[in-house]
């Protein structure tokens, strides 16, 4: 086979999936009306799909801090975090990350998966061992992968298969890191982290939690599933992603581990990309602060997603384990799911369609995000839209 031959394969195995002229993945959006609505193919589209969970992409403070920054720091820093790339925003950032997690330190990152990649690879490496949930997220096992550690994955949230692995490796847990997900991204459940702690505990672990999609949505002040669980101060490092609720772009991590800092002069994911914009940095440090106090906005959140979860319970589609701001429907076969996603398209719904291997146990999924802008009218129309649906394509 010659190199290309390879792609021409993908290319065949997509046309096999997906009927001619249906564009799916990558749908140009032609304009933003909102952070819940935009212009697609010429329609006026609901977004259903979007991690803006706290839909930030428009508050006005947001706003005005990214102009601000434009127009003082210019539109980008054209250099790594390690050079001509950190300013005085940056650090502020950090010190107001570590200040919300109550940690010694943190580090930003470019995006939510180079500080997985940054972190994991910058703590584990040749000789150590990683251990990670079956259904983690890419920027997961890439990390690993960059890292040259050895990967041992368990079942998905299967709290006594992590505890036979551990056990098994003897000695060697005690370089052992491990990796869980606040909300795991596909099916929107949790991780049982009480239980996941206690463990870690006993077998001298040391522990990485991402938050990418629990933070701003789980926990009083929107720390994620560690503030939820009260496990603060209990976790060695947690990551997240500022692409999620906070509406920007980039990453972070978070420790009481003085060693964090180290990863700034090993971690190539952080020393050699450009560090984020100026504008990206305000805005996130103004999102972090409506994040923080946004009591409302996440009882907005979950009304919006519970109502969701138990429409879809009661039209009959098979969901994920628990109601969260992920609701994914699953489907048994790909025709099913990319059926359903077409339909949603039609009514003006835009879902993401997620198909094998991307889905667990090779399902498919349609999967919607909810936000807390959404309107109550939206969300009875997302409910009629399902409905309908389930008595054409499935009964
Ligand atoms: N971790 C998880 C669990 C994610 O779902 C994602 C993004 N989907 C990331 C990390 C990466 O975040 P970003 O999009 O900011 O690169």
């Amino acid at each position: 086979m010659r190199l290309l031959d390879k792609l021409d394969a993908v290319a065949a195995a997509r046309k096999a999936l997906l009927p001619a002229g249906i564009e799916v993945f990558g749908t140009p959006i032609e304009e933003i009306y909102s952070s819940t609505e935009a212009k697609i193919d010429g329609r006026r589209i609901l977004f259903l799909g979007t991690n803006n969970y706290l839909g930030l992409t428009f508050a006005p403070e947001c706003l005005k801090a990214a102009h601000n920054a434009i127009d003082s720091e210019g539109t980008g820093t054209t250099g790594s975090r390690m050079a001509n790339g950190s300013y005085i925003g940056h650090r502020a950032l950090e010190r107001e990350f570590a200040e919300f997690y109550h940690s010694q330190s943190c580090i930003v990152f470019t995006t939510g998966y180079q500080a997985n990649l940054a972190t994991i690879s910058g703590l584990a490496g040749v000789g150590d061992v990683i251990v990670i949930d079956g259904d983690s997220h890419a920027s997961i096992y890439d990390g690993c992968r960059l890292s040259g550690a050895e990967i041992i994955r368990f079942r998905h949230n299967d709290i006594s298969d992590l505890e036979k692995r551990l056990h098994r490796l003897g000695d060697r847990s005690r370089s052992t890191l491990i990796i869980v997900e606040g909300i795991y991204s596909m099916l929107g459940d949790r991780a049982p982290l009480a239980e996941i702690v206690k463990i870690k505990n006993a077998y001298d672990s040391t522990l990485l939690l991402d938050e990418a999609h629990s933070l701003g949505v789980l926990g009083k002040t929107g720390q994620g599933l560690v503030e939820e669980k009260g496990l603060v101060g209990q976790i060695d490092f947690i990551t997240g992603t500022f692409s999620k609720s906070l509406g920007s772009i980039g990453g972070f991590c978070v420790s009481n581990h003085a060693q964090l800092d180290q990863l700034r002069f090993v971690s190539r994911p952080y020393i050699f990309t450009a560090s984020p914009t100026p504008a990206t940095i305000a805005s996130t440090r103004a999102a972090l602060k409506l994040l923080r106090d946004g009591t409302e906005l996440r009882r907005q959140l979950w009304e919006n997603a519970r109502q969701l979860y138990s429409r879809l319970q009661e039209l009959g589609y098979q969901l994920g384990p628990e109601p969260s701001p992920i609701i994914a429907a699953i489907l048994d076969t790909p025709q099913q799911a990319l059926a359903l996603w077409k339909g949603l398209l039609e009514k003006g719904i835009y879902v993401n369609l997620i198909l094998p291997p991307a889905a667990p146990e090779g399902k498919s999924l349609v999967r919607c995000s909810v936000s807390a802008a959404h309107s109550v009218e939206q969300m009875a129309y997302v409910g009629e839209a399902f409905g309908a649906l389930r008595k054409t394509l499935f009964q």
